[in-house]
């Protein structure tokens, strides 16, 4: 285990960083006012946009639930790594080589840092393999479903050999232990030793947004292949089942782009998609489509908007449609529109490729329909329609579905559709629809029915810049703090000294003055979050709010002379305030004193200052 990395190097990787590359890979970010970006919060479930990243400060804030922090802050907290890891990942972005204070430089020798290192080799190891005389079938299985070499390639497929050690004994060769390798789930333990995990299989690299491989996919090619059909790498640290999504690092770009994303059956039907065009493709890995990837998922669509849509593609049968129907009950929780798109004669993606082409797996995405209408038919199918029972039945097993639909146009709409297929009257069906709602909403009460929005706004005694008074005085020190903490660097470092002299009157915003005006040079990257650091509580996090809000400007040249001229306006109110308080003075003593002159000097120095700053504004 090395020591701690040099403080110099943390903040030298720290500064040669930006933020929003590195939080834009995980979260998708929209320009939101000058030098800002916002998304939607990964760390609290929200569905407008209060998560905020400034990447000249390298801070992130969200309004909604208090996070905020540096870059490192950001890694420790949504990937789970430690900050020694954080540092090690962004140096090893830029290739920047770590000093550490024991005087060793061996960057990797944490255990997530070595299980990405060893499933990249392993990667690269299976792929290798794939072109070796004994990975024949592997090549014909590939080509038979219309993959050539090229394919293979993209997608980083790779041929686990038959032998019980060729990757162990590879990775080994590589330096990695046999416990990063069991830990890794790349190796498994038996009694006599490890032996590798996939044998004699298909490989698909498991990767995530940034592109780092988890885990894997492997498909059984023999016949005396006993294991199951797909096997996967086990939950490790890095590999969790319920959140991973095969093609996420392919899709991510177009997905955000498209705001749609289809969600697919395997890792050939990704491939297929992908070839045809659908490049917003993705797959779950073994396990069904549930609300970990729904979170994932929006976080990469980010959009506030309803424009966004969620295509899922099913075997229409019966598991297919059980996994239609979960995911209907999760969808609901997407802020976009679902459906489904079943192919013809049940073909998935790779086949319908295969048999018909590129266009038709694009018309299969084409002719989708929305989720509820799948979902009614899905409800309707077992009834006889014919028989007053068998509508009622169907009515009864449909009903709940309508229910569940919280849009208020939505409703009505689908009240009618339920009833045109059912051939029923539309005021029975409401009234059905109506009496579902309320036995559904007895059952969903308690404290997980309510929206999580609701539960984030927790009663904190914390001040915050909604929470400041409305008045002038106020309101001038709020957008002038604001703009020295976001412009500081590029404003006159003298002027920004005069407008912090004087204290200011809302004690919250003196606190962060008080911080502000210790920060020194303004120059140095990071120095506004360096200052937020040291503002004394409970007034941090208003900093944290100052140094994120959307600071009023149409474009960076504004808002630098406008950040410029609050300064100014806070050093005239300084100068009115000593000019007063002079005035009151000089009434008190003989106008031919000497303190009386002093006074006199001193007003007309005032004077020529206000002067000068005002012909400024
Ligand atoms: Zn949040």
């Amino acid at each position: 285990m090395a020591g701690r990395i040099r403080q110099a190097d943390v903040e030298e990787v720290k500064a040669r960083t930006n933020i929003a590359d590195i939080i834009g890979e995980r979260v998708a970010l929209k320009n939101a006012g000058v030098g800002a970006m916002k998304g939607l919060c990964p760390f609290h479930d929200e569905r407008s946009p209060s998560f905020n990243v400034r990447a000249q400060a390298g801070f992130y804030h969200c309004f909604g639930c208090g996070e905020s922090g540096d870059v490192y802050s950001f890694l420790t907290k949504m990937d789970h790594v430690s900050f020694t890891e954080a540092v090690e990942r962004l140096a090893g972005r830029i290739a920047y080589t770590l000093h550490y204070e024991d005087g060793g430089a061996a960057p990797e020798h944490t255990g997530r840092t070595r299980l990405f290192a060893a499933n990249a080799a392993a990667a690269e190891f299976f792929r290798a393999q794939l072109q070796t005389g004994e990975a024949d079938t592997a090549r014909r299985f590939l080509g038979e479903r219309g993959f050539d070499a090229g394919a293979a390639a993209h997608f980083g497929v790779g041929y686990a050999p038959k032998g019980w050690s060729g990757m162990h004994d590879a990775l080994k060769a590589k330096g990695f232990t046999d416990e990063e390798l069991t830990t890794s789930g790349l190796v498994s333990q038996g009694q006599r030793g490890v032996y590798d995990r996939f044998r004699g299989r298909l490989v698909w690299p498991i990767r995530d947004v940034t592109g780092q491989v988890l885990g894997f996919g492997a498909r059984r090619l023999y016949d005396d292949d006993k294991g199951p059909k797909y096997l996967n790498t086990p939950e490790t640290t890095i590999y969790k089942k319920a959140q991973v999504l095969y093609g996420l690092d392919l899709a991510k770009r177009d997905i955000s782009r498209e705001h749609q994303v289809v969600v697919v059956e395997g890792y050939t039907d990704v491939m297929a998609c992908h070839l045809a065009g659908i490049t917003t493709a993705i797959a779950t890995c073994g396990t069904a489509f549930g609300s970990d990837h729904i979170t994932v998922l929006r976080r990469v669509m980010g959009d506030d908007s309803t424009a966004g849509e969620v295509v899922f593609t099913f075997d229409p049968d019966a598991a297919g449609q059980k996994a239609a129907l979960r995911a209907f009950a999760d969808a609901k929780r997407f802020n976009a529109q679902t459906y489904v798109a079943t192919g013809p004669e049940g073909l998935d993606p790779c086949d319908l490729r295969l048999r018909r082409g590129d266009g038709a797996v694009r018309g299969l995405i084409e002719h989708k329909v929305p989720m509820v209408e799948f979902v009614l038919d899905q409800r309707i199918a077992g009834f006889d329609l014919a028989s007053v029972e068998g509508r009622v039945g169907a009515l009864r097993a449909s009903a709940p579905v309508v229910a569940e639909l919280r849009d208020a146009l939505l409703q009505p709409e689908y009240v009618r559709v339920l009833a045109r297929r059912l051939g029923m009257d539309t005021e029975d069906v409401r009234r059905e629809v109506e009496r579902a709602a309320r036995a559904g909403g007895r059952r969903e009460s308690g404290p997980a029915a309510v929206p999580a929005e609701e539960v984030v706004g927790e009663p904190l005694v914390r001040v915050t810049l909604a929470s400041l008074p409305r008045t002038a005085a106020v309101t001038i020190e709020r957008d002038a703090i604001m703009g020295i903490l976001q412009f500081g660097h590029r404003m006159d470092a003298a002027l920004i000294a005069r407008a912090l002299e004087a204290p200011f009157r809302h004690p919250a915003l003196d606190a962060v003055r008080q911080a502000v005006r210790q920060a020194g040079d303004m120059q140095r990257p990071g120095w506004a979050l360096d200052a937020i650091g040291t503002v004394r509580e409970p007034y941090r996090s208003l900093a944290g709010e100052l140094l994120a809000a959307d600071f009023p400007a149409l474009d960076d040249t504004a808002a630098l002379s406008s950040a410029s001229d609050l300064a100014r306006r806070l050093v005239i109110r300084s100068l009115e305030s000593q000019k007063s308080e002079l005035l009151g003075a000089i009434q008190r003593v003989s106008a031919s004193s000497d303190e009386g002159r002093t006074i006199r000097l001193r007003l007309r120095e005032l004077d020529a200052q206000r002067d000068e700053l005002t012909a400024d504004i």
